[in-house]
């Protein structure tokens, strides 16, 4: 382990764009912000500027919600057929496509993730999602109602319901998949024909803002997507409260998923929250051992356990507790952490200094609880934001480290005697997002996935994940679900006609 050296060769078009100080997109064009601000963003490797990024506010927030609205109300989009929006969807999800390279190396940059991991996973399933969506635009129906009223002698209905898109959508997002976190959002909105205001995470605006060209280039009406870079406490708060929005959607802390709510109550706008997770990731004595060791490793280690579904709670049934940490503490320890650019790094660094101060407080916090680390326990060197894939033993249910989300490369492993026992402590969390079971035995397998309260349980896998598939919390994981059909119901209403005959 350690910093790899980085004979570094970066993506010509990701370079240039990276060379200009980035605007925002309002009403189809790329402008400053009212105030004349601009924030850096950070390379996480080094801690050196990145890019200059024009910084919105609550006057640009504005401005890009009353673009939003007059593109819903009286603009192009809403007389186009859902076919020509499918259609828009289908050719961003293709231009897109084109471009990986400039979208993974501008991740890598931007997040600290390795690039063949930007390569391999966020840009070709930001891709996937907008052709799963460019599918459902043409597919919205309502249904008809027989009715059964009988207090107008003789009268006869016909009833149906329509399914409308929301209106203006406010989309907030987070860093730790920037562009996927995009493509999960808009892809559906678009495809119900909502308009939008996103606003992207302050470490990461980046491929969001260089999707926006791509938005432009494929043929979007303006103001059909206006994407406002800011601080979340200003931008991000105006967008929550601005009484022209007709519906957020947020993912990121569960701290924040409150205050979004709050400020939601103004004009009672719908609210989705994809929010975090402590998720348990139970291993029976009669599992496949080797998978489910190596699984269980990238489970909390992909992306740098910067994910809301990392399996940060190892469970094992005790016979094989130590063989299980043994095999999980290898491989945090043959992990390569290094700049993502390097071609040989398995683990970027954390995204920013905030988070690895955030990291290394709940490593203090374990150890001084009385936790161990049988693999890692610290930062690594004095240039950018590295920690070592960690591996904690010696944890009690109570503590921080197994209650509170660390959102780092982070273990607790966790010994359990017998399913009976297990249940109720996998259960004791405030979060219900994830969970994983490792078992060859299919009946257990699912008495556990009906126990379990998350919105996802992952049987002998982690971490799979699909346009298809819905994703969303229990508890204070989230309220609604997103991808597969589930999440069109956040971006569409439903209108019931009633028509005497
Ligand atoms: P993290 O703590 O991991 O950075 P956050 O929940 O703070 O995650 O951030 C997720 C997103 O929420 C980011 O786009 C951020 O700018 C935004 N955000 C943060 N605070 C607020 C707020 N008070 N109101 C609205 N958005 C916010």
């Amino acid at each position: 382990m350690g910093i790899a050296p980085s004979p570094i060769q970066i993506d010509s078009n990701a370079n240039e764009f990276i060379s200009k100080p980035r605007k925002m997109l309002i009403d189809g064009k790329w402008v400053n912000s009212v105030s004349g601000k601009t924030f850096p963003t950070y390379n996480p490797a080094t801690g050196e500027v990145l890019a200059q990024i024009a910084e919105g506010d609550k006057a640009d927030i504005d401005l890009a919600v009353k673009a939003a609205r007059r593109a819903f109300d009286s603009g192009p989009w809403p007389r186009m057929t859902a076919s020509e929006r499918g259609k828009l969807i289908w050719k961003l999800a293709d231009l897109l496509e084109r471009n990986v390279e400039e979208f993974a190396t501008l991740e890598t940059l931007d997040n600290g993730k390795p690039l063949t991991i930007a390569r391999a996973a966020d840009v070709p399933l930001a891709v996937e999602m907008f052709r799963y969506m460019a599918g459902w635009a043409t597919k919205l129906e309502g249904t008809t109602i027989p009715l059964s009223v009988h207090y107008t002698p003789g009268a006869n209905y016909h009833a149906y319901t329509l399914r409308e898109p929301v209106g203006v959508v406010g989309q907030i997002i987070p860093w730790n998949f920037p562009l996927l976190m995009a493509a999960w959002k808009l892809a559906p909105a678009l495809a119900c024909g909502c308009t939008v205001v996103l606003k992207p995470a302050e470490q990461t605006p980046l491929t969001a803002l260089r999707l926006g060209e791509l938005i432009q280039e494929a043929g979007f009406p303006d103001g059909v997507v206006n994407i406002v870079p800011g601080y979340g406490e200003t931008a991000g708060a105006a967008l929550a409260a601005h009484d022209q929005v007709d519906k957020i959607a947020f993912t990121g802390s569960t701290e924040v998923g409150k205050l979004i709510v709050h400020a939601a109550t103004g004009n009672l706008k719908k609210v989705s929250l994809e929010l975090g997770g402590k998720s348990p990731n139970v291993v029976f004595k009669d599992a496949d051992l080797d998978t489910a060791i190596a699984e269980s490793a990238s489970a909390i280690f992909f992306n740098h356990g910067q994910c809301c579904c990392a399996g940060s709670r190892l469970f094992v049934e005790r016979s094989i507790f130590d063989r299980v940490v043994e095999g999980v503490a290898a491989s945090a320890k043959k992990i390569r952490v290094g700049p993502g650019l390097e071609p040989n790094t398995s683990m970027g660094p954390l995204v920013s200094e905030e988070q690895l101060r955030r990291v290394c407080g709940y490593l203090e916090s374990g150890f001084s609880e009385g936790a161990k680390a049988v693999a890692g326990g610290k930062k690594i060197g004095d240039k950018g934001y590295f920690v070592e894939p960690t591996v904690l033993v010696n944890t009690k249910d109570n503590m921080k480290v197994v209650q509170e989300e660390i959102f780092g490369p982070v273990v607790a492993a966790i010994p359990f005697d017998n399913p009976e026992e297990l249940a109720p402590r996998a259960n004791d969390s405030v979060y219900g997002l994830a969970a994983g079971v490792w078992t060859k035995d299919i009946s257990k397998a699912h008495r556990m996935a009906a126990i379990l309260r998350a919105g996802t349980v992952w049987i002998n896998c982690y971490n799979i994940f699909d346009a298809a598939l819905p994703f969303g919390g229990y508890k204070q994981s989230g309220w609604g679900r997103e991808m597969g059909k589930d999440v069109l119901s956040l971006y569409t209403q439903t209108k019931a006609v009633c028509a005497r005959i």
